[in-house]
């Protein structure tokens, strides 16, 4: 609990219309996609570098903790004030700073939206690929605290692939730049990597330099409707084994199709179990032959049936069933867990046999869609917490999923992280030795561990 005084104070290190601790104010701030909910003691929107390394000085005085926070998408519980505190909303750090067209690099600031960026970049022909199906709410900041992957990133990548360096302030209050604003550099440890993944652990990103590319020339959008989710899957790998890379490969099982065609009107074939959203990008002519490549795969596999719209607003509606996913489950159950496991792509088939059968001991909906060119499938367990039992059925089946990938030789989250939701399931990956130095690497940024606590870790740190 932050006193009275010390909530004084920062409302003098911020200006009063830039803090707040009124409860009305802190309700949305203490909940994200997760739906898990805590209240934070007040929420601070610092403008400067400077202010939050105050904030950060007074943090380690008073020991309260300090929570940074983009849009609040995260699905793993990351920007959640677990042991209240303040929340360091980034919303003020909204400015593209320079989109330097020469040296294809960009520096911009970490509250703003990945998609006010991307349309940034592309009105001058460059393209900064990460694309979270979140894009039109997360901001880079976020992007980069959870390494966010995407659509997109079978062929492109993810966050970490186009950050070269960042500007941040550190919990011990110091402000830092890390990295480099040149193609390359290899100068000291590579702190980069380092705080990109690291959840708002270890310090608050202000800014991001990313590289650029040139914007393909050519999209096209193709989907392709299975009779059963193993043939969907075995098409990924087959096409994979092709040497085609797809600059999106995404998967949807039989629930989620069914969740999406009432609100997008996929009219989906009848007999449909599983389909899959395509897309090819790049050189006019390379792309065509890519796409007519993978139809050739598609039909051979036994597609119930084949698009290829032709009209880039037909391609965009097929997209649009793909961004409703995660929200149109809701329709089937009013709470759902949802996990970001990734399997080998080859064995992705014995996987979603297995999630078959999860489904039907636990007598719970589950529903599985996701990056399959990445092996990364979402699935989601659907619930209802006035049901006595159903949260903790649900508990049971995620512990034996994440047994299962990990006897795969899999890993727990492709994409999320591990924030709050995985902190308990960690030990399952990480060996005691591997927690351990992360431990060391946290007291050495973060000695009094202000910064974000109760996330990663599946101990007090
Ligand atoms: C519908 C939907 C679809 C999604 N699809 C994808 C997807 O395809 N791929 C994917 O990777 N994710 C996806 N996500 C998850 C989420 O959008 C990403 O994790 C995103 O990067 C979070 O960004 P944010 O700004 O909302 O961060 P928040 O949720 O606010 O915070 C997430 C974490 O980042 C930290 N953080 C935020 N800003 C900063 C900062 N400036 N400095 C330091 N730490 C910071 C927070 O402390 C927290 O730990 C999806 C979420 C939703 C709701």
């Amino acid at each position: 609990m932050i006193s009275e005084r010390v909530l004084k104070e920062l409302a003098s290190v911020l200006g009063p219309e830039h803090f707040t601790s009124r409860c009305e104010d802190l309700i949305t701030f203490g909940t994200d996609a997760t739906k898990l909910r805590f209240m934070p003691d007040a929420v601070a929107f610092p403008g400067t570098p400077d202010e939050i390394s105050r904030i950060f000085q007074l943090a380690n005085q008073e020991r309260f903790p300090v929570i940074p926070r983009g849009a609040g998408s995260g699905k793993s519980g990351g920007a959640l004030p677990v042991e209240g505190g303040l929340i360091l909303a980034m919303d003020r750090f909204n400015r593209i700073l320079e989109i330097d067209e020469r040296n294809l690099i960009a520096r911009v600031e970490s509250g703003v939206i990945t998609a006010v960026f991307q349309e940034a970049v592309e009105k001058v022909d460059l393209f900064y690929p990460p694309d979270p199906a979140s894009i039109h709410i997360s901001t880079l900041g976020g992007n980069v605290a959870e390494c966010a992957g995407g659509l997109r990133a079978v062929k492109y990548g993810v966050t970490r692939d186009y950050v070269l360096g960042l500007g941040a302030v550190l919990p011990t209050g110091e402000i830092i730049r890390t990295g480099v604003v040149t193609a390359k550099g290899v100068v000291g440890y590579d702190l980069t990597r380092l705080l990109i993944g690291s959840e708002g652990t270890l310090a608050v990103v202000t800014e991001v330099v990313v590289r650029l590319i040139p914007k393909p020339a050519y999209r096209k959008t193709m989907m392709a409707f299975f009779e059963t989710a193993a043939a969907t899957v075995e098409t990924v790998s087959e096409i994979i084994r092709s040497r085609i890379v797809p600059t999106a490969l995404e998967f949807m099982d039989k629930t989620c199709i069914g969740c999406v065609d009432e609100s997008v009107g996929l009219s989906a074939p009848k007999g449909t179990g599983a389909l899959l959203l395509i897309e090819v990008d790049g050189d006019k002519g390379l792309a065509r032959k890519e796409a007519t490549r993978v139809e050739e795969i598609c039909s051979r596999r036994g597609a119930l049936e084949f698009r290829s719209p032709s009209r880039r607003k037909q391609g965009e509606k097929l997209w649009e069933a793909r961004r409703d996913v995660s929200e149109s489950l809701y329709k089937l159950r009013p709470d759902k867990i949802s996990e970001d496991i990734v399997v080998p792509r080859s064995r992705m088939a014995h996987f979603i046999g297995f999630l078959e059968g999860l489904a039907r001991t636990h007598t719970l909906p589950m529903a599985a869609y996701g990056h399959a060119g990445d092996g990364n499938i979402h699935v989601n367990i659907l619930f209802d917490e006035k049901i006595p039992g159903e949260r903790e059925k649900a508990q049971t089946a995620v512990k034996e999923l994440f047994l299962k990938v990990i006897e795969m030789k899999g890993t727990l989250s492709g994409e999320h992280g591990v924030g709050v939701t995985k902190a308990p399931f960690v030990e399952m990956e990480l060996s005691k030795p591997v927690l351990e130095l992360m431990g060391r690497l946290k007291k050495a940024f973060d000695p009094n561990g202000i910064l974000n606590p109760g996330k990663i870790f599946p101990y007090k740190i």
